[in-house]
């Protein structure tokens, strides 16, 4: 018998969670005012609303913790980032940060002015909100296919090189200060992007003589889908990939929340010496001293750690196998979700999920509500309510999709806990005929809403 597949690793800690009854979670979520993000922690049974500083660290990054070196300048810590940062990213220069966007907050200072264009592939939120924070633009050149939730494709977060290159013709050079290329896709499900895709975009980037940027929170998980669904790719090592990625990058800005597997930090790296004394004044403005940014000497040796192990096959393997168990199990059971599953996360396709709840009472936030009540699991909602109002006519936006993005922490839950999301997502599923209604807000802050937003349920 060909022996069944378990994870390179074995557990040293637990953490209890605390179990709830179906009671409890009603009157939890009333008093939370039906908003998710309201929610207590040990509310909470099994957390997805985000893989972004929640996942397990490594035993080995503890140690290093005790080891940090938390000197104001020329800590050790410093050093061993960056000397991994070299190995991987071949960048000879880096600023540590607190996290993804500082890291873009001090990258950007230095490279944009007013009425500047930087295109992308669906440019994070934060990453769009600083270029558009600084009156610049920032057309989207994601390819078509991305869109299209039921279409499977080996690499659906892909740069459209036709749309770039529209943008880099239309607008004179020095108007486009660099190009970012999101890997893996967030915001288009957390698709990866093929290596021949990376280097398409470097070479025209290249001969336009615009930097390229890659945005790199996922990077070891895009590096994973390369070698086990590119050609030429199979048997090169994750860290060989990664090097070639960024072979064709001239800054890279990174969250080290995800890939990095330490619960806060970032940083931002880049080759060019003048871009990078120009961005140190700013890091020094808003971060701290050039050694050390916005992390702790501790913080900075978990990082290094979690760079080099989270590069290695065997863990980005688990990972990966943990989120397409999930994908597995909802197509057992026919629940419909955004395909192929991505790096990071499962999203659900609410309007199917829901039928007959009418979209003017938020399909995939009452979805997200009834997975709680359900189960106690908490997802997040990408739908009307996070599209907010039209600026102008105040009206609520209705985009074509209502999702509720389940997130899974790395390292943190086992394939139980997936198995329970998969058969409570399958229960509302077989009872969907009878949620009819949904919900309507009671209060809501003029930006950003979804964070404070307060609900009451729809009485008919
Ligand atoms: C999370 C993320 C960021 C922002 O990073 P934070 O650490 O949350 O500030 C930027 N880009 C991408 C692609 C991300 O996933």
């Amino acid at each position: 018998m060909e022996l069944p597949y378990s994870e390179p690793y074995r557990i040293k800690a637990t953490e209890a969670i605390r179990t709830s009854t179906r009671q409890e979670r009603e009157e939890w979520i009333r008093q939370a005012r039906y908003n998710l993000f309201k929610l207590d922690s040990d509310k909470v049974f099994i957390d997805l609303l985000t893989d972004s500083g929640t996942g397990s660290m490594s035993d080995n990054q503890w140690a290093a913790i005790m080891t940090g070196d938390e000197s104001y300048a020329g800590a050790s810590s410093y050093r061993k980032l960056e000397t991994i940062i070299r190995s991987l990213f071949g960048m000879p220069y880096f600023l540590p940060t607190h996290q993804g966007r500082a890291a873009e907050n001090v990258i950007f200072s230095a490279l944009l002015k007013e009425g500047d264009i930087v295109p992308g592939n669906s440019h994070f939120d934060t990453t769009k909100g600083h270029i558009e924070f600084r009156r610049c633009s920032a057309p989207d050149c994601t390819i078509d296919e991305a869109a299209d939730t039921q279409k499977e494709l080996p690499f659906k977060g892909e740069m459209d090189l036709e749309k770039l290159e529209q943008v880099f013709k239309s607008h004179p050079r020095e108007k486009i200060p660099c190009t970012v290329l999101t890997i893996t896709n967030n915001t288009a499900g957390g698709q990866p992007v093929s290596m021949r895709n990376i280097r398409q975009t470097a070479e025209l980037c290249r001969r336009y003589n615009i930097p390229l940027l890659i945005d790199s929170a996922r990077f070891a998980e895009n590096a994973y889908f390369i070698k086990t669904r590119e050609q030429g790719y199979a048997d090169k090592s994750i860290k060989e990939i990664v090097r070639e990625i960024y072979s064709y990058a001239d800054i890279m800005t990174i969250s080290a929340k995800k890939d990095g597997v330490v619960n806060m930090g970032g940083f931002t790296a880049m080759r060019d010496k003048e871009l990078f004394t120009k961005a140190m004044s700013y890091a020094i403005m808003f971060e701290g001293y050039i050694t050390y940014g916005g992390m702790s000497g501790r913080d900075m040796n978990a990082l290094a750690v979690g760079l080099d192990e989270n590069t290695e096959f065997e863990q980005l393997d688990a990972r990966i196998r943990q989120v397409k168990l999930l994908a597995d199990l909802l197509d057992e059971y026919g629940v419909p979700y955004q395909r192929p599953a991505g790096g990071h996360a499962i999203f659900l396709d609410a309007k199917k999920i829901l039928p007959a709840v009418p979209r003017e009472e938020f399909i995939a936030q009452t979805l997200g509500i009834e997975l709680y009540i359900e189960a106690g699991i908490r997802g997040v909602e990408i739908g009307s309510i996070l599209a907010d109002r039209d600026p102008v006519t105040r009206e609520n936006r209705y985009p074509a999709l209502e999702l509720l993005r389940l997130a899974i922490p790395r390292r943190l839950y086992t394939d139980n806990h997936i198995r329970v999301v998969a058969a409570a997502v399958r229960n509302i599923y077989e009872r969907r005929d009878s949620i009819t209604s949904g919900y309507e807000i009671e209060f809501e802050a003029p930006i950003l809403r979804h964070f404070t937003v307060e609900l009451k349920k729809v009485q008919r």
